[in-house]
């Protein structure tokens, strides 16, 4: 027997209709790529994503058409996620970071019909426009007088332009809530890229689930700034969570120093950001410069990689704001776990409430979560037992597009490419990305534990630890160090840190200074070019 409740598929131009009509003077505040501070609200988004929509329909894209962007976090590239995809395209979110042949390559291989650029990223555009015959219409983000008259890019035209003329009232059209909506490219550290294809269902239910209070606890007495970028996954769904929940929108556009990320924090009141460690390492260290404290930050969600614990405890201790450690990834919309602790432990002590909150956390409602060994088989949640972590739920990918690599499912599960333990209160921690995991003498190292421990070095601003080819135990670690601007340490004085914190096993046999650890395009440590660059290392044992 059917239900007798109404049925309306979960659209994405629902959101930004509830935030208009509940919410129509909640804030929007966007740091522009012109250097000021705009402000208008979501009565004014929904108004300017109808223009979208028009100008869409007047440019003759059709339903599932693909519209490119290569922008930073602000008002305009917040109303094509609505325009784009409320109106029954795909919005395609592209990492400016890349170099300029993968840009083209996944713009082509998107197929995206016109492509949307913030200023900043007009000299990529110039590189790659050739590259890209399918791009009808190239579009920058920016006011028609401050397009340049000489840049030899064809149809191009000012985003004021294109929308200008359009009427600001467009009706959303109804569809299967399984359309896609949105698509983003992974990495792809080896190989091409491959896109993950979201849907308005599962865009939606993500949006719900990232609000929930045990996530990212979403209100509309929150001043929320996602320094996490919108051109890669969505900035974590932030968009669509505070125009569901009516959250004041803070972005930072592409300044995103110390200096600047702080005094938008304060200027704006800002309740709840959302960012990668590395963004925030820039804030602690200008804050510490200038001994300064915030005053309405009380919550962050970290996560893109292993927060260090020295910056959860700084964040804390020093400055009273919560840190929640957040695990996910592009193929999980992207949000898969977050760290917020229970009833049962609100009196443990403050070095036992540490250990668990340095974990990636708990499954949100949505998303179950399995450990397997080698032969698949599903490994106990005793906190120690290591496994290859696997995930699945209706905001996870189910193939890639155009269906590049095959079934990537085993048995309906997502494997996740990440190696992790799991303890009996469900508390995840990730250990390392199954490439990076280090096997010693048949045992395995975590070289997360390893560069959490070197980072809480005073001296140290990034560690990375890679396993080096050994005779006798197949592998031993090595940690590669970038030193903090001034800060000296020796390296058996390095390696002495570790005692006590790590069996002696565990502890790297060397430490090599580096002026920088790579960093790839989304902010995470670049081991494949660290390993590139140390080819020629030896162990000192070996
Ligand atoms: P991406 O798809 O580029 O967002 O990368 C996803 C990967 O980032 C995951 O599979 C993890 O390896 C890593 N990652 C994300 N969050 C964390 C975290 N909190 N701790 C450790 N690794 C993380």
């Amino acid at each position: 027997m059917l239900g007798l409740m109404q049925s309306h598929p979960l659209l994405i131009s629902a959101l930004i209709e509830h935030a208009a009509r509940h919410h129509g003077d909640g804030q929007i505040v966007s740091r522009r790529v012109e250097g000021d501070i705009h402000r208008y609200t979501w009565a004014d988004v929904r108004r300017r994503a109808m223009q979208v929509a028009n100008a869409l329909d007047a440019s003759g894209l059709g339903a599932g058409d693909r519209v490119g962007t290569l922008a930073w976090n602000g008002y305009r590239h917040l109303e094509l996620y609505f325009g784009v995809s409320g109106s029954g395209r795909v919005l395609h979110t592209v990492n400016p970071r890349l170099l300029p042949e993968q840009i083209a390559w996944i713009v082509n291989h998107a197929e995206d019909r016109i492509l949307c650029f913030d200023m900043t990223f007009l000299p990529i555009v110039k590189g790659i426009h050739s590259h890209c015959p399918g791009v009808k219409q190239w579009i920058a983000l920016c006011d028609a007088d401050k397009l340049p008259a000489d840049t030899g890019i064809p149809h191009l035209v000012s985003y004021e332009a294109w929308i200008g003329s359009q009427a600001d009232r467009y009706d959303w059209p109804v569809f299967d809530e399984n359309t896609a909506s949105s698509m983003c490219y992974t990495s792809g550290t080896t190989g091409n890229p491959k896109a993950a294809l979201y849907s308005h269902r599962s865009t939606v239910l993500h949006a719900y689930a990232a609000a929930l209070p045990d996530v990212m606890s979403l209100s509309a007495r929150d001043s929320v700034l996602p320094v996490v970028p919108m051109f890669h996954v969505n900035a974590w769904g932030i968009p669509y969570s505070a125009a569901m929940t009516g959250a004041k929108l803070v972005f930072p556009g592409g300044a995103l120093d110390g200096k600047s990320v702080y005094e938008l924090i304060e200027g704006e009141k800002v309740t709840f950001a959302a960012g990668v460690p590395t963004v925030w390492q820039m804030m602690l260290g200008h804050m510490a410069q200038n001994k300064l404290k915030f005053s309405t930050l009380n919550r962050t969600v970290i996560g893109g990689s292993a927060c260090p614990p020295a910056m959860i405890d700084t964040f804390r201790n020093q400055y009273g704001v919560d840190v929640l450690h957040a695990w996910g990834m592009t193929e999980m919309s992207p949000l898969g776990t977050l760290c917020t602790l229970k009833e049962k432990h609100r009196d443990l002590p403050e070095a036992d409430q540490m250990k668990l909150r340095l974990k990636q956390g708990r499954a949100i409602f949505g998303v179950d979560m399995k450990i397997v060994g080698a032969d698949e088989q599903e490994l106990p949640w005793d906190g120690k037992t290591y496994g290859d972590l696997y995930v699945k739920g209706p905001w996870i990918l189910g193939s890639y597009f155009k269906g590049e690599g095959g079934d990537p499912l085993r048995g309906g599960w997502f494997p996740t490419g990440d190696v992790a333990t799991i303890d009996a209160d469900g508390f995840m921690q990730i250990t390392d990305r199954s490439k990076d995991v280090i096997k010693s003498g048949g045992e395995w190292i975590s070289s997360i534990d390893v560069e959490n421990i070197a980072m809480a070095h005073p001296a140290v601003a990034m560690a990375a630890c890679i396993g080096m080819p050994h005779p006798k135990w197949d592998e031993r670690p090595i940690v590669a160090v970038a030193l903090k601007p001034g800060a000296e340490v020796a390296r058996d004085e390095l390696l002495a840190f570790f005692d006590g914190k790590l069996a002696k096993w565990q502890i790297p046999d060397d430490v090599v200074f580096v002026d920088s650890i790579p960093i790839g395009a989304t902010g995470k440590m670049l081991k494949t070019k660290l390993r590139e660059q140390l080819k020629d290392y030896r162990l000192p044992s070996a």
